[in-house]
């Protein structure tokens, strides 16, 4: 049995996640990193964390696959149950509604939102009886106030609001703790090709958010002295959304 705080970041092996998976560590935390194929990601990740001293173990599954979620998630669960959950993995797969495909549909949707369900349920269960837990979701502004284009990746986003919302008040009495984190424009590759002349007028501190500011906000919520904010959707987007 590991005495040492385990966090389980989903999505972890890039981008927004990879900076939450370092910043944890940075605070202590041992990591579960999941991720879907990138394994060369993956293992840059694992030999980042521990060289902050800290362990890292890697999962690989694809989170709309839900025997698949249950069978790795599984021995993780029976050996510990993480102090912390992470939600972070997403896809976006962008189109007009009156164009979009059923696939597009249907992959954002099946990740995004049935990938939520497929994780937190054996987590939740394993955090009730262990009566405390924390759990963060990344959303996106997307969620908050729509996007053109974005029908399938906003619904997607609301939807985790709405669950976390929901469980927040399902689990507040058994000491675990459920908020969403809504980034707003964060460099990463999501982001890459977006037209920053056209987005940065919409953003009050008129740049990009960096990883690095999503993850502080991430591991806050995570830490010790952050006890009293439940079932919250903290935006971290420049003042995009007000
Ligand atoms: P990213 O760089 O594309 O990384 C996504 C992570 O999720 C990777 O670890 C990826 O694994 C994993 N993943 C993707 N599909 C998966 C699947 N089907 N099964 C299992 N794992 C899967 O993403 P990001 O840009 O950092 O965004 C992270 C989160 O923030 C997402 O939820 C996104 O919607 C949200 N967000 C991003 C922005 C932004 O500006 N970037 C803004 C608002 C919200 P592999 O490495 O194996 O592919």
């Amino acid at each position: 049995m590991n005495n040492n705080r385990l966090a389980l970041v989903i999505g972890g092996s890039r981008g927004i996640g990879k900076a939450i998976v370092l910043r944890l560590a940075q605070a202590g935390f041992d990591l579960c990193v999941t991720y879907q194929s990138n394994h060369q990601a993956a293992q840059e990740v694992k030999t980042a964390v521990e060289a902050l001293g800290r362990s890292c173990n890697l999962l690989s599954f694809d989170l709309a696959d839900r025997a698949s979620v249950r069978a790795a998630l599984t021995p993780l669960l029976e050996k510990q149950c993480p102090d912390v959950l992470v939600y972070n993995a997403g896809i976006a797969k962008d189109n007009l509604l009156a164009f979009m495909k059923d696939e597009e549909w249907d992959a954002v949707l099946h990740t995004n939102l049935d990938g939520f369900f497929n994780v937190t349920k054996p987590v939740i269960f394993e955090m009730i009886r262990m009566k405390r837990g924390r759990i963060v979701v990344i959303s996106s502004i997307s969620g908050q106030i729509g996007q053109a284009g974005q029908v399938n990746y906003s619904a997607s986003k609301a939807g985790l609001i709405g669950a976390v919302k929901a469980l927040a008040r399902e689990v507040g009495r058994k000491n675990i703790l459920v908020n969403v984190v809504a980034p707003g424009v964060i460099e990463t590759e999501m982001t890459e090709a977006l037209p920053k002349d056209l987005i940065l007028p919409l953003i009050p501190l008129h740049r990009f958010g960096s990883s690095e500011e999503v993850a502080a906000v991430v591991n806050f919520l995570c830490s010790e002295p952050c006890m009293y904010i439940h079932g919250q959707v903290i935006g971290v987007n420049g003042g995009m959304a007000i």
